[in-house]
């Protein structure tokens, strides 16, 4: 099924993330996490793609195990990074091929030791050209990524909206956000989005914060501001990881409700190949629409 039509049938669509397993290199041990996940009733989860053929394969094996074995709609990330035309042609038929009818077309971010991204030979410099050469297939879905904070590299937070709307001229379906701690960041991205002519659903991106390290490394990694409120409550508790845990899951809860409460079309959990924290924070919030069990 087509991911935008899940948002014309249901109040709020559900979704999470997993990533290909690079450590170990193989997808054994995500398949429980993924089968828990499924058992959560999302709308679709997503995969994400990396630079190197190992996790790109993975990526593709993934969305498979996705479709066939768990049954659930798929959302497979795609980047311009390292691909030219035909690599990318390749991958899309692969993708096709498995029945994958849904793609985050994304720029990336530049490889392990380089500071700016280059366009590849043949390939595509913006995650705008990516949607329109995937549009031209006929066949696929295709959603972007958007910035509440702007995106880091982005002239300004008005310049990186102006962006975000040739994306959806190009012909994407939906947006969803990089992760977020600030609601008001979300509403205000929503809000200039809506006045810029976005106007495709934009789901937001939710990431609780389940270790101390995170912490850092999130706001270094995509520049997320991490709120004193969020930091407070985590710094006292930081060397026991279960209460770090308890208090982020807490906080992400407490951000979903007032998510839901502005009406947000869906909600994208951010999983880290972990099915708890997004289960806890199910168990305690109300997602209009959802089925359970
Ligand atoms: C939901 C989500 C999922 C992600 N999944 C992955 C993943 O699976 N794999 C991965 O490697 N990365 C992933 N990323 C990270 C993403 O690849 C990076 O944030 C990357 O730096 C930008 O990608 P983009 O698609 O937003 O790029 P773009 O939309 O191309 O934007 C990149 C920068 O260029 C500017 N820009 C855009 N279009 C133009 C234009 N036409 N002219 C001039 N400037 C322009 C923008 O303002 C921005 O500053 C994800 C991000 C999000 C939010």
């Amino acid at each position: 099924m087509k991911i935008r039509d899940f948002f014309t049938t249901d109040t709020c669509v559900l979704s999470f993330e997993v990533f290909p397993p690079v450590r170990d290199g193989t997808i054994a041990r995500l398949v429980p996490v993924i089968d828990r996940l499924a058992g959560l009733n999302p709308h679709f989860i997503s995969v994400t793609y990396g630079a190197g053929g190992g996790t790109r394969d993975m990526s593709v094996e993934i969305a498979s195990l996705l479709k066939k074995k768990a049954s659930v709609e798929v959302l497979a990330h795609l980047t311009c990074v390292g691909s030219g035309r035909d690599q990318i042609d390749e991958i899309l038929r692969e993708f096709r091929s498995e029945g994958v009818q849904n793609i985050l077309a994304l720029r990336g971010d530049p490889p392990a030791g380089e500071t700016s991204f280059t366009r590849p030979a043949d390939g595509f410099g913006h995650a705008c050209e990516l949607v329109d050469f995937i549009r031209s297939y006929g066949w696929f879905c295709v959603g972007v990524a958007g910035y509440p904070e702007g995106h880091q590299e982005a002239e300004s937070f008005e310049a990186d909206v102006d962006h975000l709307k040739r994306k959806v001229d190009a012909g994407s379906d939906f947006v969803i956000t990089q992760l977020f701690y600030r609601n008001e960041d979300f509403y205000r991205f929503r809000d200039a989005a809506g006045r810029a002519g976005v106007d495709v659903p934009i789901v937001p991106g939710i990431f609780p914060v389940i270790n101390y390290r995170q912490i850092n490394k999130i706001a270094s990694l995509c520049g997320a501001t991490i709120p004193g409120e969020l930091r407070e409550q985590i710094e006292p508790v930081r060397d026991n990881d279960d209460e770090v845990a308890r208090r982020g899951i807490d906080y992400a809860v407490r951000q979903t409700e007032d998510l839901l409460r502005h009406g947000v079309p869906g909600l994208h959990f951010y999983s880290m190949n972990r099915s708890g924290p997004v289960e806890e924070i199910l168990n305690n919030v109300s997602v209009p629409g959802r089925k359970t069990a």
